[in-house]
Order: structure tokens, then sequence, then C-alpha cells
């Protein structure tokens, strides 16, 4: 029997392709219907197309507003503009909704497994089951639904030293409009301008790979509970569902639990490798060593990083926008 505790983004996909599987599963979340947990809803749709495929949905069928153009500025005032592939934002609590299909799941926290089962900890920030872990880096974030925003189409504004940045992220009918920072005074002096809010909502976001501290017993995390985040964009969520799809195909091909976690965190540290040198480089940037050589190697990552997310980074571009400001 497999426990899947926590049914967002990793949780949802891992149960219904379980399910699919015709694995015995059970799936636990205490969410009320409708719950707005903050996420921008900014994907890569070329990326969310395959994911969905597997679970028998059109991803098109969830599009809220796509990208020709990403717009990046700096607290000093540069801006550059980026060409998008496949940026967009979708309405992540139908499809998330959807990709659950008639399953039954309960709304309750997951009961302690026994020795012969599983469970999984998707329960994102929390880390409910596997609990704290050692050098775990989060940042404090705001976001707002509005229906207006002072910058048009989609924004990106990095704070200084890598310490935050300010998103505006349109949807159909409206925007998602956030900040992630340090401290909460970072976080809500980006959003003083902002005052036609609808909702407002806050959460921290995890920064730091935790793939060695990904399993404890017969508990095994997936998605952001492991650090499955950008440390540079805050992508998470294709990140988690490719988590989902790593662990789902780990248990189908191993018997074996203790195979089956060396096998998994084997996998994910190969997939999400990007992850660990954009966490180094963030952490250099925040204490002012960015001229470290591996920072330069960090380069290659950040491109890929961004184009993953549906963004090409144009580096040469940037760097010359750069040495103009
Ligand atoms: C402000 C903000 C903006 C973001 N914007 C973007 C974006 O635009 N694009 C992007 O790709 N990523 C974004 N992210 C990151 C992304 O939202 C997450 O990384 C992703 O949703 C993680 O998916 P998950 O399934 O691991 O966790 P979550 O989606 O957080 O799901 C965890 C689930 O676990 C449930 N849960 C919690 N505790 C328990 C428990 N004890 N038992 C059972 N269930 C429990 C919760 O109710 C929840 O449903 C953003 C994050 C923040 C904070």
């Amino acid at each position: 029997m497999i426990h899947v505790a926590g049914l967002g983004a990793s949780g949802s996909y891992l149960f219904r392709r379980l399910k699919d599987g015709g694995f015995n599963a059970m799936g636990y979340d205490p969410k009320k219907p409708g719950f707005y947990i903050p996420c921008g809803y900014a994907v890569n749709f070329e990326k969310l197309k395959e994911l969905a495929r597997a679970v028998n949905l059109d991803a098109g069928e969830y599009i809220e507003a796509t990208a020709d153009t990403v717009t990046f500025a700096s607290d000093s005032g540069a801006r550059i503009e980026l060409p998008a592939r496949g940026f967009c934002t979708i309405d992540k609590n139908r499809i998330e909704k959807d990709i659950m299909g008639d399953y039954k799941f309960e709304r309750r926290m997951a009961p302690a497994p026994t020795d012969e089962q599983i469970l999984v900890d998707a329960t994102g920030i929390s880390r409910h089951y596997l609990g704290n872990a050692r050098g775990d880096l989060q940042m404090r974030t705001k976001e707002y639904l509005t229906e207006t925003a002072p910058e048009r189409g989609f924004h990106f504004r990095y704070f200084p030293s890598g310490r935050g940045y300010y998103w505006v992220f349109p949807l159909k009918n409206g925007y998602h409009i956030g900040a992630g920072g340090d401290t909460i005074d970072m976080v809500s002096g980006a959003l003083k301008s902002i005052n036609d809010t609808k909702k407002v909502m806050s959460r921290n976001i995890r920064l730091s790979p935790l793939f060695d501290q990904a399993y404890s017993g017969n508990i095994i995390g997936v998605g952001e509970a492991i650090g499955t985040v950008s440390p540079i964009t805050g992508e998470g969520i294709i990140p988690s569902m490719e988590s989902a799809d790593i662990l789902f195909n780990c248990i189908s091909r191993y018997d074996d639990l203790e195979t089956l976690k060396e096998r998994y965190v084997a996998e994910i540290k190969k997939k999400f490798r990007r992850y660990e040198k954009l966490f180094s480089l963030l952490v250099n940037a925040r204490q002012g060593r960015l001229k470290k050589f591996g920072n330069l190697l960090a380069i290659s990552s950040a491109k890929e990083d961004f184009q993953n997310f549906g963004i090409q980074l144009e580096i040469l571009k940037v760097l010359k926008q750069l040495a103009k400001n």
C-alpha cells in the first residue's frame, strides 16, 4: 500500500499515475476545495503538454495567458526583454483537480505508515512527514491576485545580490503580482504600490535542493518537499511533477525499498543537477563572491534553467545590456 500525503502538483500527479498503473494507493490532503495556495501559475507549456498527456489531459485547456516576451528588470533600472518559448500561466487549481480524475481520496492528514507501507511526503514546503532538513534555505513570499498591474505583460525584477525578486504574471482575468525575499519587509516594500487586491496570499518557498534528505525509512519525499524548485526563478510546478514521474517509474521498476530509494535519489540528482549548481551561485551572490570560477560554469545551468521555464536566456544580450547600464 502506498499513501500519498499532499495532493498539490507533485502528489496529485503521482497519485493519478499510481492509480492508473493499478497500484494499491490512497491520497490524503486536508485542504478545502478551492483553497488558494500562493503560486504564480507560470509554466512551460511544452513541458506541461507531455506530462498532461500521460494522464489523458489536454494542457491547452488550462492556459490562462501566454507570453511572447518576458521583461527582466533590475533595481537599478536596467531592463531587457527576452523571447519566450512556451512560457504561460495556467489554471493550476483546475488542472490539479482534473489530474485526480474520479479517484477517491481523503480530506485529512495521512495516518502513520506501517512497516509494510510506503508513505510519500508530497506536502511541499512543510515536509510534514520527513521533518526539518539540514541547510534548508527558504524565502518569504507574498502574492496578490489583482485586476490591474503596473507593468505590462510578464515581468520579473531581481533585488540586489540575489536576495529576492518581484513578478507580474498575467492571467485570463487579472494578474498574479508577488515578491519573494529574505525578509517580509523586503517583500512588502516591493509590493507597496499594489492596492487593487482581490486576494492576498503568503507562504515560504524552498530554495535549497534537499536531494540527500529525500527519504527516511519508509517515507519518501517528492516535489518541493525535497527541493525541486529552481533557486533562481522559483519554478516548482513542472519540476515537482517531473520528480513525481521519476518516483512513479522507480516504484514501477523496483520491488526492494532500499534499491527503489537509492535509484530514485540518483535519478533526481541527475535530472536536477543544475539546481545544486544554481543554489551555490545564489549563495555566492548573497556573499558577494560572484567572481568565483565556479559561477562561470553555473551560467550554462542558468541558461538551461530559464529555457526549461520557457524563456530564452541570451547571455550575450544580457551582458551587453549590463555593460550599457
Ligand atoms: C508565491 C509563490 C509563487 C510561485 N510561483 C510559481 C510559478 O509561477 N511557477 C512555478 O512553477 N512554481 C511557482 N512556485 C512554486 C510552486 O508553487 C511549488 O514549488 C509547487 O507547487 C510544489 O508542488 P508540491 O506538490 O511539491 O507542493 P504543493 O503544491 O505546495 O502541495 C502540497 C500539498 O500538501 C498538502 N499538505 C500540507 N501538509 C499536509 C499534510 N500534513 N498531510 C497531507 N497533505 C498536506 C497541502 O494542502 C498541498 O495541497 C511558487 C511558489 C510560491 C510560494
